[in-house]
């Protein structure tokens, strides 16, 4: 037991050593010689502090990625080997004798504990991106979005938690089928319901101020066959300088939504540039594929977890404290390898997303014919997000579900050309 945490602290020590010297020491992240001067470079958009700035601020950002997602594994371990995942169980058949109230009480010291120990980390984070003005949110709506974040989290924990551990019992050797033809309508619930039903527990949502702008947009959407009839304003200044926009919702439900921060800091037609990329992904069904390929995902990683569960608790139960698989507390183990699982996979998930990405760029492009709006618009996401224009090849398979400033504007210079 102890032997298995100090290994996994070693090898973990280990990873955090390499990430630093992997992206302080080692990543180049200098404009290409070829692309110099033009406008894909960030020394003629950026002033001198801004563009220290954005390197310092993406480097921190991108360490803080790297760390946190094998730190959650770390805890797992921890959890599993100290015998903690037992003893909330004990507490929880002790507190009573009803299976889905076990769950309830089971998961919240799991939640509570992992809430505990990842907190101070997400709290750094917060601080990071506050430093450097990206973050506008006081400590306290901070600490009231997490609040709302673990509750969520709790509830619908319990739910998927309750209908797993249900069909482990009740199948034990087909429940991962089972579970996914569950998660089918589940993941549908959540692509859908989730920006009407989920988003508006954050932030406030309102039509568009703007009229005249408004016009402007919905003209757009009738062009490219969107029936849009209202395009909605999110109030999120309050919590981050960041700039956002989509399109979202099935038929005459459609929805174009603008974060406000977006409405202040670009111009008209920059607006309707990164608007025409939003329908882009609307008229290509980027989201229905998107569904598609999350449907597939789930199949393959909830039989892979099936097997691995199986075998690690055959292999490793007495040091994870768990005697079988049906019992709830082998839950740190199944959340564990889902985000192993996932993780690996990102790489994969990350390079379809950017490919989508170009393509609604392209469609974009199309649609307005105006590059040198297009171009102005990408160097303001920059500005505003303090992003890496060129960033460490890891960090761009891992991270990078958009392809990297650099690309885009030298793809709209190259098209530019093409055009001419
Ligand atoms: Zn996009």
């Amino acid at each position: 037991m102890r032997k298995t945490i100090s290994w996994s602290i070693g090898i973990y020590l280990i990873y955090v050593l390499f990430m630093i010297w992997y992206l302080f020491y080692f990543a180049d992240t200098s404009i290409p010689k070829e692309f110099k001067g033009t406008s894909a470079d960030p020394a003629t958009f950026l002033t001198p502090r801004e563009l220290m700035l954005s390197e310092q601020y993406s480097q921190m950002k991108n360490l803080l990625f790297f760390l946190a997602i094998p730190y959650d594994w770390l805890i797992y371990i921890a959890i599993l080997a100290l015998g903690l995942s037992r003893k909330f169980q004990g507490w929880a058949k002790e507190t009573t004798k009803w299976s889905a109230l076990q769950t309830a009480v089971y998961l919240f010291w799991l939640s509570l504990l992992v809430t505990v120990f990842t907190l101070p980390l997400h709290f750094i984070s917060y601080l990071l991106s506050k430093e450097y003005g990206i973050n506008t949110q006081t400590v306290s709506h901070w600490l009231k979005d997490e609040i709302i974040h673990f509750w969520v989290n709790y509830v619908l924990m319990m739910m998927i938690v309750s209908v797993l551990y249900w069909l482990i019992r009740k199948f034990e050797k087909r429940w991962w089928f089972y579970a996914w033809l569950l998660s089918i309508p589940f993941i549908i619930f959540l692509t859908f319901i989730q920006p009407v039903v989920i988003d508006p527990l954050y932030n406030d949502f309102y039509p568009l101020r703007d009229k005249e702008l408004e016009a402007k947009i919905l003209a757009l959407a009738e062009q490219a066959n969107i029936p849009a009839e209202h395009v909605f304003e999110v109030n999120m200044s309050e919590k981050t300088n960041a700039l956002n926009a989509y399109v979202t919702g099935i038929g005459p439900n459609s929805r174009i939504v603008l974060w406000d921060t977006t409405l202040e800091r670009l111009q008209e037609d920059e607006i309707l540039f990164i608007m025409a990329h939003e329908m882009g992904h609307y008229v290509m069904k980027h989201i229905y594929w998107g569904v598609a390929g999350y449907v597939l995902l789930t199949l393959i990683g909830l039989y892979v977890t099936n097997k691995l569960m199986k075998w690690m608790i055959k292999r490793w139960g007495v040091c994870l404290h768990i005697k079988d698989i049906k019992e709830l507390n082998s839950l740190p183990l199944f959340f564990l390898l889902i985000s192993l699982l996932s993780f690996s996979v990102s790489p994969l998930v990350n390079a379809v997303s950017r490919y989508e990405e170009h393509a609604a760029d392209r469609y974009a492009i199309e649609l307005t014919k105006n590059t040198e709006a297009a171009i102005s618009s990408f160097q303001e996401l920059t500005r505003a997000g303090l992003s890496q224009v060129n960033p460490p090849y890891l960090v761009k398979i891992f991270r990078y579900g958009h392809p990297t400033i650099l690309e885009r504007i030298v793809f709209l210079n190259m098209y530019e050309q093409h055009r001419k």
